[in-house]
């Protein structure tokens, strides 16, 4: 009788996945994984999670596409902050009974996506229960020559851009977006970027969190947010295309202030950063209160 694959076969299947890298002294298969972190480098770190139901649904969303979105939140917030993802750690809890395929396809899913970084997944831990699938990523990035950028640095008169089109991610680009790893170097090595944040809660509520660590204001102009595609198609619920943009999140492009224009890097400019500490939106020729109306997890 053959027994059932259980969590040391998987565990022994991944190890299998490992190859030898400068960056991994211990690699995963020991009780902690032993890193070669470069001496002159910042290291951060940050966690995220997907859970079946909010993140994604398992019922239409194939693992390999899951893997791939827990690891793209991660390294979409090393783009934030212009730093270069190094190495990751990882949980799955897998409802009892998924099989040995399903799990194998998961962490497939998050290699397709920490890959092209170099970025290596140094250990992990995972359980099989009565519930939903959820799926962790801990991410380790390197400061690699760069300062990161946080939310606290915008003044009063900096531009304030985005990097891309906006609004209806859930049509689809909530699973496939691309981190804006490479973009966000480029930006912040200028040095003439101020703050930065990546879009994941929505344009109304991201430059919200700007504004209120760098304890200032914004006025954003309607018509010179980028709108997506998906966001028209979605205003047939009633709600403006703009709106969408505004508010829908998880676009995971960059939302930055600076002065970066003229410097031949793709940004659009969206609006200004002021003294006050009011948000306002400009449109149709009406000055409006901006509310931040994007996505929040009601506790
Ligand atoms: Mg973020």
């Amino acid at each position: 009788m053959a027994l059932m694959p259980g969590e040391f076969d998987f565990i022994d299947w991944i190890s299998a996945q490992h190859k030898p890298s400068a960056l991994v002294r211990v690699p995963q298969g020991d009780d902690l994984a032993v890193l070669n972190w470069p001496n002159e480098d910042l290291l951060l770190v940050g966690v995220d999670q997907v859970l079946d139901g909010v993140h994604f649904d398992s019922n239409i969303h194939p693992p390999r596409a899951i893997g791939r979105k827990v690891m793209n939140r991660n390294l979409s917030d090393c783009a934030a902050m212009a730093c270069l993802p190094a190495a990751a750690v990882t949980t799955a809890a897998l409802p009892r009974g998924v099989g040995m395929e399903y799990a194998k396809e998961l962490y497939l899913g998050l290699r397709d996506a920490a890959d092209p970084f170099g970025c290596e997944i140094v250990g992990g831990d995972t359980a099989s229960w009565e519930g939903k699938l959820v799926l962790t990523v801990t991410i380790l990035g390197r400061s690699a020559g760069i300062a990161p950028i946080t939310r606290s640095g915008a003044r009063p008169g900096d531009a304030i851009y985005v990097t891309g089109p906006l609004g209806g991610s859930i049509l689809g680009r909530h699973m496939t977006f691309e981190p804006r790893i490479a973009l966000a170097r480029q930006l912040a090595a200028t040095g003439r970027v101020s703050a930065m944040i990546d879009l994941s809660d929505g344009l109304s509520r991201d430059l919200g969190h700007i504004c209120r660590q760098s304890e200032v204001g914004a006025i954003v102009d309607a018509a010179s947010i980028p709108i997506h595609a998906d966001a028209i198609t979605l205003s047939r619920d009633g709600e403006s295309p703009v709106d969408h943009a505004m508010n829908d999140g998880e676009d995971h492009e960059l939302l930055l202030t600076g002065e970066v224009e003229g410097l031949g890097l793709p940004v659009i400019r969206v609006g200004e950063v002021t003294a006050d500490a009011e948000m306002r939106l400009v449109r149709d020729g009406r000055v409006e209160t901006l509310q931040p109306r994007g996505w929040e997890h009601r506790i």
